[in-house]
């Protein structure tokens, strides 16, 4: 997919090297020569990934980082800081400067272009998510309440059990989210079961050869699991392995017997990031769910189904097949909330609303579409089954009372039908829609509680 990546680091050659690696894996790069020209074009440029040596002249890599990570238009960018062979504090202070990984000296470019291509992947999926929610914006929709982070779930699996409890004894008093420990071989079964964690850690050779990767394809199939943070813990001789993990789906790597602190800083990166990703989630859900559905009667309302409409018919012709549109008005519904109150009339609506439902197959669309005005989209249909769905709705509606109103009395009402077919003459939705409103008009004037079918003839 390549991408934009912005390098940082004080010493030209340490800078060219980086740039020939990355940019013979065919990603476009642009170099830094300080720690203030970093910031000033991290904020001008937004790159996808910005790699920071420890030593920026100016500042250190890791200041430079907290600082890129505490403004708004950079704090989504995933960092990673090079830092010096050996030197286990330096690879804390650069996960607690908020990197979202390290890279140790000497780079082996195998090593390098599988991390930055990991590292790419989230920024994708953060962009994405992001502008997701700048569309939602646009749209009106509600904004996230908050994100403090609630405890999640963690699962471990190791190689053996006493690994897994080892690394749960480390982790003791370092996170706060619920651990547990699975064994590889039930997982599977135990996800199926409706355990799913937020986070997985995975012993490269947990279940033996190559089952470890397996586990991590596994569970980027399933729809449960499929944003869950992976981190894969390996040795030496596993590097291989973890490589392909990475591209396999997980998030980050773990070398065995590393501090306990460092698999706790990282925990807690991913697991930011996989409540992040929830969150946008459960907000756009949300929105999306109000703006698109009716609130009295749950159906979808009409700023939905125009759009709908529209593809609808777009379809229709391009695979030359007929349609149904149905405009259903209730009829006197003014005196049901004159007689009854308001109350009534709302309760009319929605027991009206749920008898189309039921009438209806499940690809045709039904929607509010005005006060007491439903409208209903049919594909593939033709006019004979249209005239006999659109006659079984207007018996299903008057056959028996919709309501009790509060003296006891039932109320039915009936409704008129005005139907209107498409997808063999290349007319717009609009004029569709208006074909469909002449023919309801004139169930009205013949007696209401009819299906009238619209002419194209003006
Ligand atoms: P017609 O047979 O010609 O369609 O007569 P009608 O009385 O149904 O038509 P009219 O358009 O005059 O009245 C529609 C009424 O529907 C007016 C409005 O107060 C009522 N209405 C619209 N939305 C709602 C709602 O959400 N709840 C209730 N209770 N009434 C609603
Ligand atoms: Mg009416
Ligand atoms: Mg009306």
């Amino acid at each position: 997919m390549a991408g934009r990546i912005l390098i940082a680091d004080n010493v030209p050659t340490n800078r060219i090297i980086l740039k020939v690696k990355l940019s013979s894996a065919f990603y476009d790069v642009t170099q830094a020569r300080t720690g203030q020209e970093a910031l000033k074009i991290a904020r001008e440029t937004r790159p996808n990934l910005i790699i920071l040596d420890g030593d920026l002249g100016d500042m250190t890599g890791y200041d430079a980082c907290a600082a890129l990570k505490a403004d708004p238009v950079t704090a989504h960018i995933p960092i990673a800081i090079i830092t010096p062979a050996q030197k286990p504090e330096a690879k804390i202070a650069a996960l607690k400067a908020g990197a979202d990984e390290f890279l140790s000296k000497p780079l082996d470019e195998l090593t390098l272009t599988a991390r930055v291509r990991a590292l790419m992947r989230a920024s994708a999926t953060s962009e994405e998510l992001r502008r997701r929610n700048e569309t939602a914006h646009a749209l009106g929709f509600s904004e996230a309440a908050s994100h403090y982070a609630s405890p999640g779930k963690i699962a471990l699996i190791g190689s053996t059990s006493e690994e897994a409890m080892s690394w749960r004894a480390g982790l003791k008093g370092m996170v706060h989210d619920e651990i547990t420990i699975e064994r590889a071989d039930h997982l599977l079964e135990s996800i199926y079961y409706g355990k799913v964690a937020d986070l997985y850690v995975i012993s490269a050779q947990a279940g033996g050869s190559s089952e470890g990767l397996r586990l991590i394809s596994d569970l980027r199939a399933r729809e449960t699991t499929r944003s869950a943070g992976i981190v894969v813990v390996h040795g030496p001789q596993d590097r291989r392995e973890a490589l392909m993990a990475l591209d396999l789906g997980a998030n980050d790597l773990i070398t065995r017997g590393a501090d306990p602190e460092e698999m706790a800083l990282r925990l807690r990166t991913q697991m930011r990031r996989k409540k992040e990703a929830d969150l946008l989630k459960l907000t756009l859900d949300e929105g999306l769910r109000l703006a698109t559905r009716d609130k009295l009667t749950g159906l979808f309302n009409r700023h939905y189904a125009m759009p709908h409409l529209e593809k609808l018919a777009r379809d229709a012709r391009e695979n030359h097949q007929h349609f149904a549109v149905m405009l259903l008005d209730i009829d006197k519904f003014k005196s049901v909330n004159d007689t009854y109150g308001h109350a009534t009339g709302d309760a009319v609506l929605i027991d009206v609303a749920n008898r189309l439902n039921d009438s209806l197959r499940g690809m045709d669309l039904l929607a509010r579409f005005g006060g007491e005005e439903f409208l209903v989209c049919m594909p593939m249909t033709t006019l004979m089954e249209a005239r006999a769905v659109a006659e079984r709705l207007r018996t299903a509606i008057c056959a028996r009372p919709s309501a009790i109103a509060a003296d006891g009395t039932p109320v039915t009402v009936s409704a008129s039908i005005g139907l209107a077919m498409g997808g063999t003459e290349s007319h717009d939705i609009d004029t569709l829609l208006e074909i469909a409103d002449r023919a309801l008009y004139a169930a009205k004037a013949e007696g209401r509680n009819q299906v009238t079918l619209g002419s194209h003839a003006a």
